[in-house]
């Protein structure tokens, strides 16, 4: 019994020192919580290999599981109070920092040492041991952190959301499958006996049970208030634990018109240079429309470029909630939006233009109230040639401003 009493002794003081040093993050930053979260995890992992504790009924636990239960926790509890994008940096820190050290410790073997100082033999022995120790456990611990985040936002979307329960459920999961896969290796390289097999669980499973309630008591008592993380899929806090979210936020974001939230004329060039390669089937129509406020440039001189701004925004919102699934808007240049439509005939282009056309000038206001209305001008072929139809598209949206604006004009004017 005295072993457990320690051992929860162990957790409470590590839970309290690691849950004030989250809390202080607001002040000071995440760094002092996530800087100990590595001290600590060195420490496990040597404890692991070398020190083990009597529990009851014969068993023993490595003298690590306190903290290695401990640090997923702590990883929990972040995502909880963070997101995703603050809980990948230490998952990603350890599993990088592990494996240099693990490096650094082969080149450090090479030296042959000079002195053997009183008391103080080198014994390199345990890197040897705890190395391969660590390269499997941080790869576990890896799949560990993200496999416990994925399950605690499912298991908190299937059933109510009591937090404890749910955060006692999802650690049990890992950290029972995390036991089954560490302890082979840890047998292999340390000889450890099987009751340690046993006694690693049952102290992993109590250990989840005690943290899930100090979690709790962390959450209803010194960080309450609104969940921060985003309501997302799990899809995507996976994308985001995994960093895959960066490159392609990135990617959409540089094509993306930061005014309108349309895609900006970079996207429509890169769209011409895609059709360059991969033409479309042949006879497969294509339509350019080509759209154009009218008299933008006294809406921006009597409201201002704020007013401006708007308005802009308002027609390419418009545009984009009219057309149809898989029809692209861009935002070609000032005040010129650009159509491209695929799969429809000239006069079935026209007259979906033509249902832009109209609402626009229905719900689309400027700041004074007036309404704002544009003019387009349609082409289509059936040759795949984007240029040629932007340059017919251009030429009758003339003709749509000569005719007197706010229509949609579809075929060559006589003069
Ligand atoms: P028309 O009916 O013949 O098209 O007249 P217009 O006034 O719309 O045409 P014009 O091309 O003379 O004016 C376009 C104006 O769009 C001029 C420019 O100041 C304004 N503009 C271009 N880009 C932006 C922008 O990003 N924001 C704002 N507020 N105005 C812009
Ligand atoms: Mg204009
Ligand atoms: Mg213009």
């Amino acid at each position: 019994m005295a072993g457990v009493a320690l051992l929860l002794l162990h957790a409470t003081v590590y839970f309290t020192v690691m849950a004030a040093l989250l809390k202080a993050r607001r002040r000071y930053g995440i760094g002092l919580f996530v800087c100990a979260l590595g001290v600590m995890h060195f420490l496990e992992t040597y404890l692991a290999a070398v020190f083990f504790i009597e529990l009851p009924f014969g068993l023993l636990s490595p003298g690590s599981t306190v903290l290695f239960s401990g640090k997923l926790m702590m990883f929990l509890l972040l995502y909880i109070r963070e997101d995703a994008e603050v809980v990948r940096q230490p998952i990603y820190g350890l599993f990088i920092g592990n494996l240099l050290l693990v490096v650094l410790a082969l080149i450090l073997r090479m030296h042959t040492s000079v002195a053997h100082l009183a008391g103080g033999a080198p014994d390199l022995g345990f890197i040897d041991q705890i190395g391969v120790l660590m390269v499997w456990g941080t790869l576990l611990l890896f799949v560990d952190c993200i496999a416990l985040i994925l399950l605690y936002e499912n298991l908190s979307r299937l059933f109510a959301r009591n937090v404890v329960a749910v955060a006692f459920v999802s650690a049990s999961l890992v950290l029972t499958f995390d036991q089954l896969a560490f302890f082979p290796v840890l047998r292999w390289t340390s000889g450890v006996p099987f009751s340690a097999l046993v006694g690693g669980l049952v102290a992993k499973l109590g250990a989840a049970a005690f943290y899930s309630l100090l979690i709790g008591v962390y959450l209803r008592f010194v960080e309450q208030g609104e969940d921060r993380r985003s309501r997302r899929g799990v899809w995507d806090v996976f994308q985001a634990l995994t960093y895959r979210n960066r490159y392609e936020d990135l990617l959409k974001r540089s094509l993306i018109d930061e005014v309108t939230g349309v895609r900006n004329r970079g996207a429509f060039e890169q769209t011409c240079r895609e059709w360059l390669d991969r033409p479309a089937p042949d006879g497969r129509p294509v339509t350019v429309a080509m759209a154009d406020i009218d008299h933008f440039k006294a809406i921006n001189d009597a409201l201002g470029h704020v007013a401006g701004d708007a308005v802009l925004r308002s027609v390419g919102g418009a545009l984009e909630r009219f057309v149809r699934n898989g029809d692209l808007v861009f935002r070609y240049g000032g005040e010129e939006f650009v159509l491209l439509v695929r799969d429809l005939d000239h006069a079935g282009a026209v007259t979906l233009a033509e249902r832009l056309r109209a609402s626009v000038s229905e719900e689309v206001r400027a700041a004074d109230g007036a309404p704002v209305t544009v003019s387009v001008g349609v082409a289509t072929s059936t040759s795949g040639d984007l240029r040629g139809l932007l340059h017919t598209a251009d030429q009758r949206l003339y003709e749509a401003k000569r005719l007197g604006r706010n229509r949609v004009v579809g075929e060559a004017q006589s003069a």
